[in-house]
């Protein structure tokens, strides 16, 4: 299956000069949906995982079916002030904009081995951010598993000993 016919490219959104991939052409088809999940569930079947950690709002698309898939539990990454418990915090930097993202302060127990899902690695900044939250708990981040990469930006070389897996590359 070739994924990249079911992603849409959307010039100068949400600002000119970026290229933004949409992949809501690709969740509104069911079947290549769940085949995207399959495919990103061999890629990181072998590793042992706790949990999967995946920001809003479409880390939420991709790392939920893929934590049910593989039967394991989903932690969700919010803007500030989204998430109603106690929390903790990590700045980030986006291609375009900045904010801070929070987690449960109680969402991972030390030790355990997580996973980070995204639609999308670009620059790293938002799985960089993700990847703090994590260990500011006591977690181990053991992998990150995207549907697409931007690999001209390079953002994978930004997480050294984290094995970075990937559908679709540009
Ligand atoms: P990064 O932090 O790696 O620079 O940017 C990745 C984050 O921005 C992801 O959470 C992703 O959802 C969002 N993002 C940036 N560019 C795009 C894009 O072209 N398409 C989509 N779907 N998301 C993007």
């Amino acid at each position: 299956m070739n994924f990249k016919d079911y992603i849409r490219v959307i010039p100068d959104f949400p600002q000119p000069g970026i290229r933004f991939k949409d992949i809501t052409t690709l969740l509104q088809n069911g079947d290549v949906y769940k085949e995207a999940i399959e495919q990103l569930k061999a890629l990181v079947k072998d590793k042992e995982i706790d949990v999967i950690a995946g920001p809003e709002a479409r880390g939420f698309v991709i790392g939920a079916p893929l934590a049910i898939a593989l039967g394991v539990g989903f932690v969700p990454i919010r803007k500030s002030g989204k998430l109603p418990g106690e929390t903790i915090k990590a700045d980030y930097a986006l291609e375009y904009g900045k904010d801070k993202l929070a987690m449960h302060s109680d969402a991972i127990k030390p030790g355990q081995k997580v996973l980070i899902a995204d639609d999308l690695l670009a620059t790293g900044g938002t799985i960089k951010t993700s990847v703090d939250l994590v260990k500011q708990l006591g977690g181990e981040v053991i992998g990150a598993a995207f549907l697409i990469e931007l690999t001209y930006l390079d953002g994978r070389n930004k997480f050294e000993g984290i094995d970075v897996v990937s559908l679709v590359q540009y």
